[in-house]
Parts: C-alpha cells; structure tokens; sequence
C-alpha cells in the first residue's frame, strides 16, 4: 500500500496520466472523424445508387475501370450532350461515371454536374437532392449554394432560395473566394438583384397582403427596380387593370412591353395621350389614323393592314449571352442572368381566312 501511495505521488505517475488522457482524447477525436468520413462516404453511395433506376450504361463503368484516364473526355461528352439538349444520354454518362468512382472529391465534381442536368432538364427535387447532399458533406460549396438557389427558385420556393443566397453571400466573404474588386462588385450585384426578385416574388405569392397594400409595394419596387417592370404589369394585367394601365403609362421603355400590350382589346379612353402605347393600337388596326409609328415593326404592320393580313410574333433576347428564346423569363435559362430581356418582334402572315 505504501509503495502505491509512494507511486501515486511521484510526479512521473502525473505525467503519464496526464499524457493517457491526451492520447484517449486524440483516439476519440480520431474515431469520430473516422466515423464521420464513413457516414459521408456512405451518404454519396447511398445517393448515386437512389438513381440507379435510369439504366447506367456498364461499357462506361467497365471502361473507367480498365483505364481511370477516360474519365475527363467522357465528363466532357457528357458536357457536350447537356449542351446540345441531351439530357438522358449526359445523365446516363455521369450515373456510370459515378458509380466507377472511389474518392468522394471525384464524386462531389460528378453529382454537381448531375445536379445542373437535372436542373437544366426540370428534375428539380432531383437537382435539390442532390445538392442537398452535397451541401450535407461540404456545406461551403459555393456552386452548389448558387444551384440549390436556383433549383428553389424554379420551385417557386423564393423563402428558401433567399436563406441560400444569404448562406452564399456569407461563404463567399468569409472564404475571400473573390480577390478582383470589379468580380466582388459583380457577385455584390447579383446578390442585390436576387434578393430584390426573391422578395418581390414572395410578395407576389402571398396570400396574407391585401391587394391594394400589394400595389403600394409593387410601385415602390418597380420605381427603384425598373428591370422588374414586366412581372409586375403581368401581375397587375390579371389582377387589376386599372392599376395596370395607371402602371404602364408612367414607364418608359414601351418598345419591350409591346408583347404585353399587343393583345389588348380594350383600351382607356386617354390612350391618344401616350403615343408609345397609342402607336401599337394604331399599327394593330384598332385604331385609325394615319399617323407614323416610332417602332419600325409597328409602321411595317401598319402600312402593311392595307395589302395583306399579319400580325406580331415575339421572341426575347438574354442581354449577357444574346441567346433567344421563345418565352420571356427574368432569369436567363441559358447564363442564369437576372434581368429583363429584349424584345424581339416578328411581323408574321396571317394565313386564317
Ligand atoms: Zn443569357
């Protein structure tokens, strides 16, 4: 007993406890990083597998097997089909690549991409999924904040797409991931626009704001945000047409709103004094006079009603990509860029009788 005390108060005896814990704490800490990085791993299995129903195509996993070094030419076919419209068959590619592959940063790369198929092709609680997913195992993940933003909003969910761009602006400052200034005032920009269209569409949604308070706001929104002009006049043009018309008159590029104003039968009674709007009435045969029209398009269908029957086709231009698509939307669905687009007018023959 004596020799234990004798033991117990040697300073070495201390010291060999105090190194015991420290070593016990460092096999702790290591086994639940192990466990974690286990759990992570088996979260990515688990969520390639969850779509293994879309038929993977066992040559590609066969060949990435035989020769590891086919893997960048065949993300890059699989890029190609994407681009080129081909979803499923980008799909099928990166399924397989998927399922051939060990490490958990190669597999991040392949499911980001996934997720911007699925996203592109309108699988969006897929893409959601998916970056949900990642986001689990790396939650700093700047492209996959921006796409699971992305993937709400095309949801309708604008709540949920404005807490993800909130988490985004605050990864990018605490990252630093933007040194150019003139890259930091872009990335700013688009987190001012983007908040300003999540907000504005919430208020479109909801259901708890009066219409009238609505109006009051939509003013105040489209005065300080004119690149929202046109889902606020598609809004008041169903909802109340006297506010619509009260709206449209006070804006001024009226050449990108003539889409909107084109199918227009009724019309208010001071119309003659807004010669923009008064114009397309004019060139569309509602009303006679034989006045000139500013827009090109609109005096060419004007002059035209007295040869041949036509009328306007429209199609819209992406200010950033110059892509053109046939339907308006304020977020590009090629660059993704926020902001109205350019109108495009077409005078096309009528062929009814
Ligand atoms: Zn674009």
């Amino acid at each position: 007993m004596e020799n234990f005390v004798f033991f117990y108060r040697d300073p070495l005896f201390g010291i060999i406890i105090f190194i015991s814990i420290i070593a016990l704490i460092a096999l702790l800490d290591y086994s639940r990083n192990r466990v974690r990085a286990q759990k992570k791993e088996q979260s990515l299995k688990d969520l390639a597998k969850s779509y293994e129903y879309t038929t993977l195509n066992d040559d590609i996993a066969k060949f990435i097997q035989i020769s590891p070094s086919a893997l960048q030419p065949l993300m890059l076919m699989a890029k190609s089909y994407a681009q080129s419209g081909d979803n499923e068959s980008a799909i099928q590619i990166y399924l397989s690549v998927l399922e051939s592959l060990k490490s958990s940063k190669d597999k991040i790369l392949v499911l980001e991409r996934l997720g911007e198929v699925y996203l592109q092709a309108g699988f969006l609680e897929r893409s959601k999924d998916i970056y949900t997913q990642i986001l689990r195992t790396y939650p700093r993940n700047p492209h996959a904040l921006k796409s699971l933003m992305q993937a709400y909003e095309k949801m309708g969910e604008y709540e949920k797409a404005l807490e993800v761009l909130e988490c985004l602006d605050e990864v990018q400052n605490a990252q630093n991931n933007i040194h150019i200034s003139t890259d930091m005032e872009e990335f700013n920009n688009f987190v001012q626009k983007s908040q300003s269209y999540f907000y504005l569409m919430m208020l479109l949604q909801s259901c708890d704001i009066p219409l009238v308070l609505k109006l009051k706001n939509l003013k105040e929104i489209g005065k300080n945000h004119p690149m929202f002009n046109k889902v606020i006049l598609n809004f008041l043009k169903i909802n109340d047409k006297n506010a619509f018309w009260e709206y449209i008159k006070g804006c001024e590029n009226i050449r990108n709103y003539i889409d909107i104003l084109y199918p227009f039968n009724e019309l208010p009674k001071d119309i003659k004094k807004y010669p923009r709007i008064y114009e397309i009435f004019v060139a569309k045969g509602m009303i006679e006079d034989e006045m000139v029209c500013e827009v090109f398009e609109l005096e060419i269908l004007h002059r035209l009603r007295l040869v041949k029957k036509a009328y306007l086709g429209f199609e819209y231009r992406c200010h950033s990509c110059k892509g053109i698509f046939p339907f308006d939307s304020l977020r590009c669905p090629q660059c993704s860029e926020l902001g109205e687009m350019d109108l495009i007018i077409k005078i096309l023959e009528d062929r009814s009788l």
